[in-house]
């Protein structure tokens, strides 16, 4: 009898081997397995990966590699312009006979894999979130638009499914398959702007699941009070990795549910887990309404007038924009690829409404400078602070940067380390400098007055018709 054909994985933002039902269900029917990576760069038009999450995938990609190669079938690697014609050619080239992978509900995604299933023998499986969008509805059948009903009715349906073991063998293909060499992608800077990445981030699964330990044992129960306050490891900081699948959803819900029963842990484990779910929230939302990744959900903010102004922009992306608080977060997002929640509204809060620039400008550079940054959550935050999306703020509130940083960032800890100027500064002067009598000269005014573009951005709005 002649032994089965192979089947292709292909791997996409699902880099690990627990968790993942396309390797799971390949290697249970005991035909040999080819892991495949694609790196197609330039067939998705806007949203190519930026800079910072392509030096994660680099570390990302030669772990998974490793990880596979143990388990008996290396990774292959290919690239190209068309990824129908990639997996076709490695079809003939293996004589496997089916492609197995793991979905994902970005747009671009959806219109691609639609195509390919039309063309190849593909089979696909749930992706990387707690629950697919689609299958939590309202009652009449429709998306939730606002995340408290939504997250009230997958607290319904009980726990998101167990995540799936790994497979504890691969069997290889019968002659090994040609692979590219992750060093000819060029996914690492060629400039060595990646230093603070290096410091701040271990991007492997040992990574991940070391900052998951140190999280459940140390931060988790405190999760509820702690994780505005930017100044402290209060968060899990767990977002690159969910975000390149190195780590599953279901997984670290699973592990928080049963840190839950033996310690317990209140209210704070359950804030937690409700952030995976924001996660899925956050997808399902640009799942069910595609074209909100440049478009605003609210239709009427389509005609908002935006400001163009690209010495404002400048620096705000710099951090030089005479607010201590958002330099602080520019300044982190710069040198780590990464930002605390907390400042990231605030950051944003400040480009859409104190500058008056369009979130879309502010989503771009969080695209490239994020090491997480990922299509549904970047939209999804970037709608709510320009007050056009689901459950949006309104407009017309608006961040005041002082009183949040004096809120936020109380004794100034954060500010003094990532806005060096101002490390001598007392806790009272820190927040707002240019009320000092000798304000430091190497650090900027404020570039706008906040109180007269508070104004300014309400004005805007009224031009709008409800
Ligand atoms: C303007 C703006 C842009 C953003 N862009 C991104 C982005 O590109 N990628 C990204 O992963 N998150 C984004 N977020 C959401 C959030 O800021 C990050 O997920 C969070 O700061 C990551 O840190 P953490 O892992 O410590 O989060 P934790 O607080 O520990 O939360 C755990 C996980 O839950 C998910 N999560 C938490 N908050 C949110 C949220 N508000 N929306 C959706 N998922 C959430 C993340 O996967 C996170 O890793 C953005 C928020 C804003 C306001």
């Amino acid at each position: 009898m002649s032994p089965p054909a192979p089947i292709l994985v292909w791997f996409r933002n699902d880099l690990r081997l627990d968790d993942h039902p396309a390797l799971f269900h390949a290697a249970a029917s005991g035909a040999p397995v080819i892991p495949v990576y694609l790196h197609t760069p330039r067939t998705r038009s806007r949203w190519t990966r930026g800079g910072a999450s392509r030096w994660w995938l680099h570390y990302a990609l030669e772990d998974l590699h490793q990880q596979l190669t143990t388990l008996g079938s290396p990774l292959v690697l290919r690239s190209g312009t068309d990824t129908e014609a990639l997996l076709t050619e490695l079809m003939q080239e293996t004589g496997a006979k089916q492609i197995f992978w793991n979905r994902r509900y970005e747009p671009d995604w959806v219109e691609l894999d639609t195509q390919l299933k039309q063309a190849l023998p593909a089979k696909s499986f749930p992706g990387t979130v707690l629950r697919e969008p689609g299958t939590v509805s309202t009652q009449t059948g429709n998306p939730y638009k606002v995340f408290t009903p939504y997250y009230r009715a997958c607290t319904k349906l009980g726990p998101p499914p167990e995540p799936l073991p790994p497979p504890s063998h691969l069997q290889p293909p019968e002659s090994p398959v040609a692979s590219d060499a992750l060093s000819d992608w060029h996914l690492l800077p060629g400039l060595n702007w990646d230093t603070g990445m290096q410091e701040a981030w271990n991007p492997t699964l040992q990574g991940a699941e070391d900052r998951l330990e140190d999280f459940l044992d140390e931060a988790a129960g405190l999760y509820k009070d702690k994780r505005d306050f930017p100044d402290i490891v209060g968060t899990s900081r767990m977002s690159p990795w969910l975000h390149v699948g190195q780590i599953s959803p279901r997984r670290i819900w699973h592990e928080c549910d049963a840190l839950q029963q033996t310690r317990g842990g209140g209210d704070g484990i359950e804030a937690y887990t409700r952030q995976l779910v924001w996660r899925d929230f956050a997808t399902q939302m640009l799942f069910h309404f595609p074209h909100t990744d440049t478009d605003p959900l609210q239709e009427k903010y389509a005609a908002f007038p935006w400001n163009t102004d690209p010495k404002g922009l400048k620096a705000w992306q710099k951090g030089l924009t005479g607010y201590p608080i958002v330099d602080a977060g520019m300044r982190e997002l710069w040198t780590t690829g990464w930002m605390h929640n907390r400042v990231r509204m605030i950051v944003a809060s400040f480009l859409v409404k104190d500058l008056l620039i369009s979130w879309r400008e502010g989503a771009d550079w969080f695209w490239d400078t994020l090491v997480d940054a990922d299509l549904a959550n970047n939209t999804f935050g970037w709608q709510w602070a320009g007050g056009c999306g689901a459950d949006a703020a309104p407009y017309f509130r608006i961040f005041n940067p002082v009183r949040q940083s004096e809120k936020f960032d109380a004794k100034g800890g954060y500010i003094r380390k990532w806005v060096p100027e101002l490390r001598s500064l007392s806790e009272k002067e820190i927040h707002a400098p240019w009320e000092m009598s000798c304000p430091p000269e190497n650090y900027p005014s404020p570039i706008v007055d906040h109180r007269a573009a508070r104004d300014r951005a309400l004005e805007a709005l009224s031009t709008l018709t409800v």
